[in-house]
This record gives structure tokens, C-alpha cells and sequence, in this order.
């Protein structure tokens, strides 16, 4: 979902943005005024999440996806990295990964069928390892890491997609964070990286397509050839709205009382319940179950007919699943407790 206001604002510009006769589709990305378009998101997203000076931000394509892929070609310089596998995206980040260098799995739930964040208490970490890597918040399993692994003073990279933006989050943590903003940011087809200049590498693979070396994007503020300017331009006009709300930590506020409403339900229905461990639970994607397969479609069913949609869980784990991003007001996690309520009492229990 995008915020109903951006939305308006972005429809009274969609003619004519800031006086200049030309839609944002428009706009030719050499262009002064286009680059005033990147550098405001930029600015406005370093306010936002107090983005340390030395940190670059930059906007990429090609979306999460392309991410598993760049993010070891460019980094795994000794060869090797620490994956921790907590859900489908940190494995399919690691699948990816192992086309590259070897891949270390510090920790695992594989074993449990992912209900917990995995334990790194006791994760060995090899000296030259060149990066953690955690999934912050895996979107399907619905897990959520509370608090980050010790990488042992190894630079640790984070898939946020799923999070981004939901929450404070202190950058200084992080050698590099990244983000499919499709989420809770805007339009598909872009990722916002967060990395710290000292771990982008000059010097890549020579047979690296020169798209995919963070290097080629930092040197030229994201504008090495024509970026995503309409993903870029709505995305400012979330981050502002976000500024103009209160900031992450009004954010965080808001998106813990709307999960609170549905996991409150979850723990005294009869019918419904969470496969997640309380202190993994996501406060973005809630899946729940109710323990039959043929029920759960009813249900997904029977919620679309009610007007809550996109309640059917991932196709590779079945089930349900709530997300509720940023943008989701509450009012859509009480509909959603009140439909399954009504469903739990029709159905005898
Ligand atoms: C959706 C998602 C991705 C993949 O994003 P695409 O932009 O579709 O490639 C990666 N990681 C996480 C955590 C996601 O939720």
C-alpha cells in the first residue's frame, strides 16, 4: 500500500510536476531539475534515518532479486562469507551466493521449519570472512530479528525489504543495508543500498557487467545510465510523508499496535494460530494456519469475498498471511480480526 496522500500529491502533479510543463515521466534524467528530484529522496531519506556522512545511498534496479547476486560478486573479495539461513530469502540469498564463493551457514532454523530467528551465540566466524549476511525480516516465514548477530567485528549486510523504513534502526550497525522498495517504500523495480564507502570495492571482476559494481553507482549519484526516476520520485514523497508523520519512531509505534491487534487474536483464537515464536514474530507479515489446508483456502476465499485481499500465504509454505506494511492503517487490522473472528464463530468454534 502507498500512504492515501502521496497518493493525491502524486496525482495533482502527474501533468505538470513543480511548474515545469512536464510530467516526472518525462523528464530527461540529465536533466537539473531530475537530479534535483534524486538528490531531494536522497537528503530526505538521510534525515529520516539519521544516515551517518560517511554512508553512500544508492538507487539501483533490478530489485531485491538482483541484490543475492550483486551483493557477493562485489563483496566476496576473500571468497568466502557467513550466511544466516532464518527463512526463503536469506536461502535464496545463499543459493545465489555459492555461484560466487563459499558460503558459510553461521546459524540455521532449517531444522525447526524456520519458527525462531536462529541463535548466533555460538556462530564461529572464519577471520577472512568477508561479510555476515542476515535477512532482516523474512517476509514469509514472518520472523524478525530483535536484536543483530555479533558478526565479531566483520562488516554485516542486511536484506531489509520486507522492514525498511517500519522501524529505527541505527545505520552505523550496518556495513551495508539494502532494500527492494517495492514493500514499504514505492513502485517496483528499485532498491535502495545503504553502504558504507569504505566497503565498496574500486576493483571488481573486469567481467562484471559495469551496472552491477556499486562502484559505477556511488561514483555517479546513482546516475551511470537512465534510473527508475519515477520509482525514485515516489519514493521522496513516501520519506517526506514519513518526516511529516513523525519519523520512524512514530512509525514503529503505529505498526506495533497494529500487529498487537492481530497477534492478541491469534493467541485466543481456537481456529487461527501462529507457527512463530513470540520473540520472532514479524511486525510487518503475520502468517497464521488453522491447521488445514483446505480450510485455509476457504478462508483466503471467503476474505477476498469480504474485500481483504492477499491473504493467501506464499505458494511455497500455503497457509495465510497478513502484511501489514507501513501504509496499511489500522482500521485494516481490525477489519481483518473482525473477519476472522466471524469465520471462527461460523465455523463452530
Ligand atoms: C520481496 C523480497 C525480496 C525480493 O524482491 P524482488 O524485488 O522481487 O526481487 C528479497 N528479499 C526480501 C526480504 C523480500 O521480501
Amino acid at each position: 500500500m502507498m500512504p492515501e496522500p502521496v497518493l493525491e500529491e502524486i496525482r495533482d502533479e502527474v501533468m505538470n510536476w513543480n511548474g515545469s510543463g512536464m510530467s516526472v515521466m518525462e523528464l530527461s534524467h540529465r536533466s537539473p531539475i531530475f537530479r534535483t528530484i534524486v538528490e531531494d529522496a536522497e537528503s530526505a531519506l538521510r534525515e529520516l534515518m539519521s544516515i551517518p556522512n560517511e554512508y553512500k545511498v544508492l538507487f539501483i534496479q533490478g530489485g531485491g532479486t538482483l541484490q543475492f547476486a550483486m551483493v557477493p560478486w562485489n563483496l566476496m573479495k576473500n571468497g568466502r562469507a557467513v550466511y544466516i539461513d532464518s527463512g526463503i530469502w536469506s536461502k535464496k540469498a545463499a543459493d545465489e551466493a555459492r555461484k560466487y564463493g563459499e558460503v558459510i551457514i553461521g546459524a540455521s532454523e532449517a531444522a525447526s521449519n524456520y519458527i525462531r530467528i536462529p541463535d548466533c551465540s555460538k556462530m564461529e566466524i572464519p577471520s577472512d570472512a568477508d561479510y555476515v549476511y542476515i535477512c532482516e525480516n523474512e517476509t514469509i516465514n514472518g520472523l524478525t530479528w530483535r536484536e543483530l548477530p555479533d558478526t565479531k567485528g566483520h562488516p554485516l549486510v542486511s536484506d531489509q525489504s520486507s522492514m525498511f523504513l517500519s522501524e529505527p534502526r541505527d545505520v552505523s550497525k550496518y556495513a551495508m543495508i539494502y532494500a527492494g522498495v517495492q514493500k514499504n517504500v514505492g513502485p517496483s523495480g528499485m532498491v535502495i543500498a545503504i553502504m558504507r564507502e569504505d566497503f565498496i570495492p574500486k576493483e571488481v571482476d573486469p567481467k562484471m557487467p559495469v551496472y552491477l559494481s556499486y562502484d559505477t553507482h556511488a561514483k555517479t549519484g546513482s546516475g551511470y545510465n537512465t534510473p527508475n526516476g519515477w520509482s525514485i520520485y515516489c519514493c521522496g514523497k513516501v520519506i517526506h510523508h514519513l518526516i511529516k508523520t513523525g519519523g520512524l519512531a512514530a512509525a514503529a509505534e503505529r505498526n506495533a499496535e497494529k500487529a498487537k491487534i492481530v497477534y492478541d487474536f491469534l493467541e485466543s483464537s481456537k481456529l487461527f494460530k501462529s507457527p512463530v515464536e513470540p520473540e520472532s514474530r514479524s511486525v510487518m507479515n503475520i502468517p497464521f494456519v488453522t491447521g488445514s489446508k483446505d480450510l485455509d483456502a476457504e478462508v483466503g476465499a471467503a476474505a477476498e469475498r469480504a474485500g481483504l485481499i492477499g491473504l493467501k500465504g506464499h505458494p511455497s509454505v500455503g497457509g495465510l498471511r497478513a502484511s501489514l506494511y507501513n501504509a496499511m492503517p489500522k482500521e485494516g487490522a481490525v477489519a481483518l480480526v473482525d473477519f476472522l473472528h466471524s469465520f471462527e464463530k461460523e465455523h463452530g468454534k
